[in-house]
């Protein structure tokens, strides 16, 4: 496919400056190949997904980080190690952040074909922040900013596409007590509204130190976790009914991992946390591995 671009020029004179379109510059640009993305991939496992994407894909691969300095070492050290990934800055918190991208997206490659939702938080055990601080902004960068991301960027989903989202084992429901919570979460006709709506019913109820009585546990990043591997199914049966073909979206518990987030204490290098999660972006055409939840040695596994 190619598309016509026209380019405005700045020009400064006399003191002032004005916007002119000096002629029609035509840019024949090559919307070229597949297009897959990685969120949050300048370290840890999302730098690992980048790397075996970069081995395994054929097709550009995108390295996204929210900061521009942190993510662009960390494409110079994928390059030195042989691998080309690209580069785009992309905040999930950030909506405009997002739409930036989207457009970019867009406009250099007329659509997406691998999202991996990989960016995310974990507060440390010993984090002095108060229960319902962490749980607010928890919930706000693991489930309602990946959701986020998911609403900007799905337009741009071609058939077969491949979306992953970066769950835990903590994404399960047996991590959470409260038997009418745990119906209402594994509830097959669950939309996203609804999800959304239990999500911020977690944060209210840490506000009011009442989550543990309504069914919740003690950690946010468990009930962040069960929001992401939920909206996998959600999602799956929103693209069953897409006209588009053939898109599958799935959650991964990647193992438990040497990287920041667990403090190095994982027994699992990066390059083997990627492992399921590439699993999950490569799944061949026509799979039948839809709105599942997979585990780290890539079998089939339920949350629910
Ligand atoms: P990590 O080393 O802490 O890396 C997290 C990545 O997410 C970093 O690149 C971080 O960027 C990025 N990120 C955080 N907030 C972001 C934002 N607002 N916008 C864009 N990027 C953002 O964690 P990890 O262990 O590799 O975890 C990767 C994924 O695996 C997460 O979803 C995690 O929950 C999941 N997981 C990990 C384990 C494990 O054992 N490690 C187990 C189960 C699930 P900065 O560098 O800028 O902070």
């Amino acid at each position: 496919m190619i598309i016509v671009e026209r380019s405005l020029y700045q020009i400064v004179g006399h003191g002032r400056s004005e916007q002119r379109e000096i002629g029609v510059t035509t840019v024949l640009r090559e919307m070229t190949g597949r297009v897959a993305v990685v969120t949050g991939g300048n370290k840890g496992i999302g730098f690992a997904i980048v790397k075996a994407l970069c081995q395994q894909y054929d097709g550009s691969v995108y390295l996204t980080a929210r900061d521009t300095t942190r993510g662009t070492n960390a494409v110079k050290e994928l390059e030195k190690q042989g691998f080309k990934p690209k580069f785009h800055q992309l905040d999930i918190t950030d909506d405009d952040s997002i739409t930036k991208f989207r457009d970019y997206l867009r406009s250099t490659y007329g659509g997406l074909d691998v999202l991996v939702n990989n960016a995310a938080i974990a507060f440390k055990v010993k984090a002095t922040e108060p229960f319902e601080v962490q749980a607010e902004e928890t919930l706000r960068v693991n489930y309602f900013s990946l959701r986020k991301v998911c609403t900007i960027l799905y337009p741009l989903l071609r058939p077969h596409a491949r979306v992953v989202h970066v769950s835990s084992s903590a994404g399960r429901l047996c991590n959470i007590t409260g038997k009418a919570l745990k119906q209402k979460l594994a509830d097959p006709n669950l939309t996203e509204t609804e999800l959304d709506t239990i999500m911020q019913e977690f944060v209210d109820a840490a506000k009011s130190g009442k989550h543990l009585e309504v069914g919740w546990s003690n950690s946010s990043y468990h009930a962040s976790k069960i929001g992401v591997s939920a909206l996998a199914g959600i999602h799956q049966t929103m693209f069953n009914a897409d006209p588009r073909e053939d898109i599958a979206v799935n959650a991964v518990h990647p193992g438990y991992v040497d990287t920041d987030m667990t403090s190095h204490t994982g027994p699992l290098t990066p390059e083997e946390g990627a492992i399921a999660p590439v699993y999950c972006a490569l799944l061949p055409e026509n799979t039948e591995i839809k709105g599942k939840y997979i585990w780290f040695d890539k079998t089939l596994s339920n949350w629910k």
